[in-house]
C-alpha cells in the first residue's frame, strides 16, 4: 500500500497516525488514516485536504472538543460498521 506523508491529526494535532487500515463508505472500500491519540478516521485521499480546511484553533479548543469530536467519531465507526454487517 502507498504511504502518503499525512499532515497532523485535524482534531488533536497528533502525528500518532496509523494508515493501514481499510475505511468503508457509500463509495465503497478505501485505504484510511486513523489517529491513534483520538481516534478520529477518514479516507487516506481526504486527511490532508481536511486538515488544510480547518483554521487554526488554540490548544486549549483543541483539547475542549477532542472528546466530542471523539464521540462523534465512535458513533460514526458503529454506524460504518453496521454497515458492514448488513451488507
Ligand atoms: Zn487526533
Amino acid at each position: 500500500m502507498e504511504q502518503k506523508p499525512l499532515r497532523p491529526c485535524p482534531f488533536c494535532g497528533s502525528r500518532n497516525l496509523r494508515q493501514d487500515l481499510m475505511f468503508f463508505d457509500d463509495e465503497g472500500e478505501h485505504e484510511g488514516v486513523e489517529c491513534l491519540d483520538c481516534d478520529a478516521s477518514n479516507r487516506a485521499e481526504n486527511w490532508n485536504t481536511r486538515a488544510d480546511e480547518l483554521p487554526h484553533y488554540p490548544d486549549f479548543v483543541l483539547e475542549a472538543l477532542a472528546p466530542i469530536a471523539s464521540a462523534f467519531d465512535a458513533e460514526y465507526q458503529r454506524r460504518q460498521h453496521a454497515k458492514r454487517v448488513i451488507a
